[in-house]
């Protein structure tokens, strides 16, 4: 009777988990999906403006001028990609905005709802505005795959066990709030998203090659600076982004394996 009991549970488990998966866009990999959007884009608008607050916002216009080009582009690239594939829904509540912020880390960022961060620091192993595209569109891809979001999910799971979630959701919005600094960092890391899985990040890279090239950009260049990002860190301790951003030869030949794909998306300008 027990395990009768038991068994019963924990198909009502497995049918609210199956319930509540989404399918990312491009890869179709399914995912678990247990936080309401509308939740986790007012958690990033709200941590995106502390961040702009505490940080520098460069006023050069030159760097900003450029990462709001690119980012333009991209987010162009992606919203039709979305339509295409009648997904518009998942980007309308979506505030995108591209933001410098002057410091030497080498990293870059774009939390959920669009709310991008590069930092100057990265600039100069981006190089190119299509070495720039690379990263952006890679950031951008984690935002729109919901990965945060999965994570989130994933911790739900473990931490609170399947049955009471709509409830934990519901009566603890500081559990949620936990959650979400557990996925995007907390104190003086805050803003600098902790590592993703190997999973997001191939992911990652796969939807910001497509995105790249549809925003006119030659995919080509991914294997350029993730080349040169892996150079960059010899010798010397490795900078945020490598250390999240392994540069490996997998990454790479993951990349290049793409290629033929994201080029049926590409029409240089
Ligand atoms: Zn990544």
């Amino acid at each position: 009777m027990m395990r009768l009991k038991h068994t019963v549970l924990w198909v009502a488990a497995l049918a609210f988990i199956v319930a509540a998966c989404s399918t990312v866009p491009i890869t179709g990999r399914k995912q678990l999906s247990l936080i309401p959007q509308a939740e986790m884009l007012s958690m990033s608008f709200q941590q995106y403006g502390d961040f702009l607050k505490t940080n520098k916002v460069t006023t050069d216009a030159q760097q900003v001028q450029l990462v709001r080009g690119v980012g333009v582009r991209i987010q162009k690239a992606v919203e039709s990609y979305f339509a295409q594939k009648g997904l518009s829904d998942g980007l309308k509540d979506y505030k995108w905005e591209f933001n410098v912020v002057d410091s030497k880390e080498v990293n870059a960022w774009c939390m959920p709802g669009g709310k991008v961060v590069v930092y100057t620091g990265i600039l100069p192993v981006t190089k190119t505005e299509a070495g720039l595209a690379v990263v952006m569109g890679h950031e951008i891809a984690h935002a729109v795959a919901e990965h945060g979001s999965e994570r989130m999910s994933q911790e739900l799971i473990a931490n609170m066990g399947g049955m009471l979630l709509s409830k934990a959701l519901e009566e603890k919005p500081e559990a949620t709030k936990n959650l979400w600094l557990g996925v995007y960092g907390v104190g003086a890391q805050f803003g600098a998203l902790l590592p993703f899985s190997r999973t997001h990040e191939s992911e990652a890279d796969h939807l910001g090659l497509v995105f790249m090239a549809m925003a006119g950009y030659d995919p080509h260049e991914a294997v350029d600076f993730w080349t040169r990002m892996s150079q960059s860190s010899g010798g010397q301790a490795p900078p945020e982004f490598m250390s999240t951003h392994p540069a490996d030869a997998t990454r790479i030949a993951d990349i290049q394996k793409e290629m033929p794909e994201a080029m049926q998306y590409y029409k240089a300008r």
